[in-house]
C-alpha cells in the first residue's frame, strides 16, 4: 500500500517510515503542500495522512482541497493540538465526502497510528451502500393512504440495560405501499407534517395499535412509547388521541409519550398544558433526542418528564469522538441528577452497550437488541426470547 504523508514538521518522517516498512506499506513524506498536491494528482496513493497545523496553509484548506479535486482517497488526520481539534476537523471531513479513517494525537502517536495502518493494509475498499430511493409521494396519495389504513405500526424492542430483559417498544410508523413495499418514516413523516396531515396520520396509527394490543399480551410490556410531532401539540384533538390509546390499551401497558424538537415547544402555554394532561392520565413523558439542537434544557425544566433519550448521534459516535463520549456520560448523569430515566437508542455494538451499562443508563435500543419489526415478527422474535430467558431463570 502507498501512504502520503504531509506535515511541516520533519520529525514525523523516521517514527512513520517506521510502522510502514513493518507493516510492508511505502511512504511518501512531504513538508510542503505544493509538492503534495502535485504527487497527488501525479498518482492517487492508497492512503494521505494528514497533520492539521501545516505553518502555511492549514490541513483544513488541504481538505477543503482533495473534496474540490474529488480525490478520492481515505485519509487519517494527524495533530498534535489534542482531541477537540481532531473531532472537528473529522467532521469537517467527512461532511466534505472524505472518508476518515481515523484521527490521531501525535502524543499517542506510537499507540494509534500503527492499528490504523494494519487495520487498512487488510481491509477491502469501503463500499458506499445507498438505499433504495423511496418513491415520490404527493400529499394527495398519503392522505387517501391514510384513509385506506396503509399506515403500520412497527415495534422497536426497549430493554433494561442491567440484563437484556424486554421492557417496552417504541412505536414507529410505516407505510404499506399497494405495491407491498413499506416504507420508512423520513419518507412520509416530514411530508405528514407539512402538508397537515400527520394528525390524522397519529390517529390511524393509535387506532391500529389498540386494534393489535391483544397480540402483544404475552409479551408483558411495561409500556409503548409512541412519538408526537411538535406539530400536533398545540393541537386541542391530541390530548383526546392519547386519551383514546392510554384508554385502548385497558391497562395492558403503559403509554410513553415521546417529544422531540422541544426546544421550539419549551415554552409554548398549549404544549405545557398537553404534557400536564398526558403526565395527569397517567402517561409517561420523554424527551427525545436529547442533546441535539432541537432538543433544550429549558424544556426539561419546564415540562413534567420522566424520562430521557439520548439522541443517537452520540451512541454512533462513542468511540470516534472524544467529546462525544464525555457528551453521552454528561447526558447521562445529567438525566439521573434531575431524576430522569434514561434511554440509550441507536446502540448497534456490546462495545456500546458495556460503555453505556458502565456509565448507568438504565434503558436500551437499537439493533443490537432488535430492529423495528412488525407485530407478527416482533411478537414471535419477542416472545421466543421471553421464554429461552424464562427457561433459563
Ligand atoms: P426517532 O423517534 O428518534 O426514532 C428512532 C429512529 O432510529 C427510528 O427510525 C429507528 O428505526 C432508528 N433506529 C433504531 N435503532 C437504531 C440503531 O441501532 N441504529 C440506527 N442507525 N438507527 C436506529 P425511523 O423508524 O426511520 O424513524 C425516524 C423518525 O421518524 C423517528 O425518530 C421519529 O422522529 C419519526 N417517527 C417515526 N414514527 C413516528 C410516528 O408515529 N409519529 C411521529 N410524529 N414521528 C414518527
Ligand atoms: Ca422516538
Ligand atoms: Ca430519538
Amino acid at each position: 500500500m502507498k501512504l502520503i504523508c504531509l506535515d511541516d514538521d520533519p520529525r514525523m518522517e523516521p517514527a512513520l517510515r517506521r510502522f510502514a516498512r513493518q507493516l510492508g506499506h511505502e511512504v511518501q513524506f512531504h513538508t510542503a503542500s505544493a509538492t503534495f498536491k502535485a504527487q497527488i494528482k501525479r498518482q492517487a496513493p492508497d492512503l494521505v495522512l494528514l497533520d492539521l497545523s501545516l505553518g502555511q496553509e492549514s490541513g483544513i484548506d488541504i481538505i477543503a482541497w482533495l473534496a474540490e479535486a474529488q480525490v478520492q482517497v481515505p485519509i487519517v488526520l494527524l495533530s498534535g493540538q489534542g482531541d477537540d481539534l481532531l473531532d472537528t476537523a473529522r467532521r469537517i471531513a467527512t461532511a466534505s465526502g472524505i472518508l476518515v479513517l481515523g484521527a490521531v494525537s501525535k502524543g499517542q502517536l506510537v499507540r494509534d497510528l500503527p492499528p490504523l495502518l494494519a487495520e487498512r493494509s487488510g481491509s477491502a475498499q469501503p463500499r458506499l451502500i445507498r438505499p433504495a430511493a423511496a418513491p415520490h409521494l404527493t400529499s394527495d396519495e398519503l392522505d387517501r393512504y391514510i384513509r385506506e389504513g396503509r399506515i403500520e405500526p412497527y415495534f422497536q424492542p426497549i430493554v433494561s440495560a442491567a440484563d437484556r430483559q424486554l421492557r417496552g417498544a417504541e412505536v414507529l410508523a410505516r407505510l404499506r405501499l399497494p405495491s407491498g413495499q413499506i416504507l420508512g418514516a423520513p419518507a412520509f413523516i416530514p411530508l405528514a407534517e407539512a402538508a397537515g396531515l400527520i394528525l390524522p396520520l397519529t390517529a390511524a396509527l393509535f387506532t391500529r395499535i389498540i386494534t393489535l394490543a391483544s397480540q402483544l399480551e404475552p409479551l408483558h410490556l411495561e409500556f409503548l412509547a409512541v412519538n408526537l410531532s411538535a406539530a400536533t401539540l398545540e393541537q386541542q384533538p391530541t390530548i383526546a388521541l392519547v386519551r383514546s390509546l392510554i384508554e385502548g390499551l385497558a391497562g395492558r401497558c403503559h403509554v410513553r409519550v415521546e417529544l422531540t424538537e422541544t426546544a421550539r415547544i419549551a415554552d409554548s402555554q398549549p404544549v405545557r398544558e398537553l404534557a400536564a394532561q398526558v403526565s395527569l392520565l397517567g402517561a409517561s413523558l420523554a424527551v427525545d433526542d436529547f442533546g441535539t439542537g432541537y432538543s433544550s434544557i429549558r424544556a426539561l425544566t419546564e415540562l413534567p418528564f420522566d424520562t430521557l433519550k439520548v439522541d443517537l448521534s452520540f451512541v454512533a459516535e462513542m468511540f470516534d469522538s472524544a467529546k462525544a463520549m464525555k457528551m453521552l456520560i454528561a447526558i447521562i448523569a445529567l438525566g439521573h441528577g434531575l431524576g430522569l430515566k434514561v434511554v440509550a437508542e441507536g446502540v448497534e455494538t456490546e462495545a456500546q452497550r458495556r460503555v453505556l451499562i458502565e456509565h448507568g443508563a438504565d434503558l436500551l435500543q437499537g439493533y443490537l437488541f432488535g430492529r423495528p419489526m412488525n407485530i407478527l415478527e416482533f411478537v414471535q422474535t419477542q416472545g421466543a426470547a421471553r421464554g429461552a430467558a424464562d427457561q433459563a431463570a
